[in-house]
């Protein structure tokens, strides 16, 4: 069956052009601490599971609601001004957090920032990053790709789209923006 890319949950795009249109089933609690998709949550233990992630790797913030973001937005532009929130915080209503397929991550530490948590280039939070699309999750905001995403770069932001597009998206260096360009209308086993 031929289907469109944006009939498929687990590719939803949001951004600042395409508010959140679908809200996340079923929530559950994931490494301990914060709620995501049930599916995404499921490939993201699996992930853990297999790198003994969960023992260097917090998950720092996960779904939120519209009025999190809300709070979460405007608490970002009294703390930290208009320029910093434009680059890393969501409008309400265009988080990615509220689809429940993202997630924050940060290399387990006595203080973690909670807008930006350190997830570097190295170690454990590399080889996540290297194993992530074999479990459906990509790197949304990439660094060179500001423009696109209209989000700067953020290397602890993962999204869950499922596989096989993880992989297919990793390999052709895509945003989540230009696979949508890419690749519709595709022919897709849905699930009834
Ligand atoms: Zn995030």
């Amino acid at each position: 069956m031929i289907v469109e890319l944006s009939q498929v949950r687990d590719l939803m795009l949001v951004n600042q052009e395409h508010p959140i249109s679908w809200n996340p089933q079923s929530l559950v609690l994931v490494g301990g601490r914060v709620l995501m998709d049930e599916r995404a949550a499921s490939a993201l233990n699996k992930l853990m599971e297999e790198l003994d992630g969960w023992r260097f790797i917090t998950a720092v913030s996960g779904w939120r609601s519209q009025e999190e973001q809300h709070e979460i937005y405007i608490r970002s532009l009294w703390e930290n001004g208009e320029e910093f929130t434009k680059q890393f915080v969501a409008r309400p209503g265009h988080s990615e957090h509220q689809t429940g397929l993202a997630i924050d991550l940060g290399l387990t530490q006595p203080d973690i920032d909670f807008l930006r948590p350190y997830f570097p280039y190295e170690g454990i939070c590399q080889t996540f990053r290297e194993r992530a699309a074999a479990y459906g999750f990509i790197e949304r905001y990439p660094a060179g790709k500001e423009a696109v995403t209209g989000i700067a770069h953020e290397p602890w932001h993962f999204r869950y789209v499922g596989v096989p597009h993880a992989e297919i998206i990793v390999e052709h260096g895509w945003t989540l923006e230009e696979y949508h360009k890419h690749q519709k209308p595709f022919s897709l086993e849905v699930p009834t």
